[in-house]
């Protein structure tokens, strides 16, 4: 396999060199481009050349027929019985590449004594729920948990398959894409389809949130993504009416015995709710201190707000990393989000531009942040954040 020059073809005009992903062209002293060893032959150089100059013997890829390929399926989660959000987030976002697909949704939900939650997933969407239920399923078990889904997935060879990038779906989704021989992206923060080729667009922040890149699966099946708690939102469908079935667990004994839960053990202290909050109160570098992180404490709890910050305020230690926003942080949706001495980069809005009312206050009137509040205050937050706190009051 290799990609090679007609030299007597190449005119030196250079516009290859721009469109190797690898920089595995370079020009020579003659005027004529190289192909370097790192070439991969990925022929991404291949149209630019109007010389037609740049030969390779790697034959063009063709998309395999995955018309049996049907269905777009959730990989539901829940923990002691109560269903994790993100579930019913992304059926509602199931529900929709289906109807535009035209085919059905499915829910699949490993565990034990896990039929009363069957409802809620046909409530939000789901044609048909798959309950795999077991009593070594209770607990999460990476092998046994993947195993599990890998031979229901290869037994009804779904198109589409969605998994929450919680713990457990950060955990599950990579295994099973490995084991299925498919691509899994991460992280999405948009779904949708494209309405030529029928196939899932699958977009995510890339590039340390610089840009947005779109990415597809086209050579393989199932196409594969998490998507973060709090991203899409949930939808109960007007007239639920999708069937109930339980698929007997293959759990081997084997597995079992490698992978055991011995204790699960809470976290201690007061459990961090971010998304589900419903009024959140961030600050970010402006507010210098920890001490002035006090002020915002006393604003949440005149507003009944949670307190989070930027990811500057938790490299202060002016705040937990379990409270930061954004890309590499939570993402919510609350109804209010007032953000305090945070410019609004990029990385940050990723976790916090889908609040409904977004409100900041900036000593900087440019400050990037206002181009996406609903209201804005230009001041000192040292002096805005205990008037309004009083005056709330
Ligand atoms: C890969 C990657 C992932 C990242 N992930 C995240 C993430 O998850 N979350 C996140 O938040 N960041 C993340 N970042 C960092 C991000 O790029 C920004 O650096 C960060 O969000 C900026 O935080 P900030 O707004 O607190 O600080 P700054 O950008 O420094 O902004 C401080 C703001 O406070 C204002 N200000 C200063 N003093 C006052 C005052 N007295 N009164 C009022 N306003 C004042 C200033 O005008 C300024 O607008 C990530 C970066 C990378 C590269």
């Amino acid at each position: 396999m290799s990609t090679w020059i007609d030299s007597e073809k190449c005119n030196g005009c250079g516009r290859c060199l721009k469109t190797c992903p690898y920089g595995a062209i370079e020009m020579g002293s003659d005027d004529k481009v190289r192909i370097l060893d790192t070439c991969i032959s990925c022929g991404a150089c291949l149209e630019s050349c109007r010389q037609e100059a740049i030969l390779t013997d790697v034959q063009p890829r063709t998309v395999p027929d995955f018309s049996d390929k049907q269905g777009v399926w959730v990989v539901a989660e829940q923990q002691h019985g109560q269903l994790h959000p993100v579930s019913l987030e992304l059926l509602g976002k199931a529900r929709e590449l289906a109807d535009i697909l035209g085919q059905e949704v499915t829910a699949l939900l490993p565990g034990d004594n896990i039929s009363p939650l069957a409802e809620t997933l046909v409530r939000h969407g789901a044609d048909r729920v798959l309950l795999v239920q077991h009593p070594e399923l209770q607990t999460y078990r990476p092998v046994v948990y993947t195993d599990v889904v890998e031979n229901i997935v290869r037994e009804h060879q779904p198109n589409i398959l969605l998994v929450g990038a919680t713990l457990q779906g950060r955990d599950l989704a990579p295994r099973l894409a490995r084991r299925l021989q498919t691509g899994l992206t991460a992280d999405c923060t948009e779904l949708s389809i494209d309405q030529d080729e029928k196939i899932l667009l699958q977009t995510r922040p890339a590039f340390g949130g610089n840009v947005m890149a779109t990415i597809v699966c086209r050579y393989s099946r199932p196409q594969m993504a998490t998507v973060r708690p709090g991203v899409m939102v949930p939808k109960q469908v007007p007239q639920p009416s999708g069937t109930v079935t339980d698929i007997p667990a293959k759990v081997s004994p084997a597995r079992l015995a490698a992978e055991q839960v011995v204790e699960t053990i809470r976290a201690a202290g007061r459990k961090i709710s971010l998304n589900a909050a419903r009024a959140i109160v961030a600050g970010g570098r402006g507010m210098g201190s920890a001490a002035a992180f006090a002020e915002l404490e006393k604003l949440a709890a005149v507003i009944g707000a949670e307190v989070a910050g930027t990811r500057i305020a938790v490299e202060n230690d002016w705040i937990a990393a379990e409270r930061q926003v954004g890309q590499t942080g939570q993402t919510v949706r609350p109804e209010l989000y007032i953000a305090c001495g945070i410019s609004g980069a990029v990385q940050h809005r990723a976790g916090m531009m889908n609040s409904r009312y977004i409100i900041a206050v900036n000593k900087d009137p440019n400050a990037p942040i206002f181009k996406i509040a609903d209201w804005g205050i230009v001041g000192d937050v040292h002096q805005v954040i205990p008037e309004l706190t009083a005056q709330l009051q």
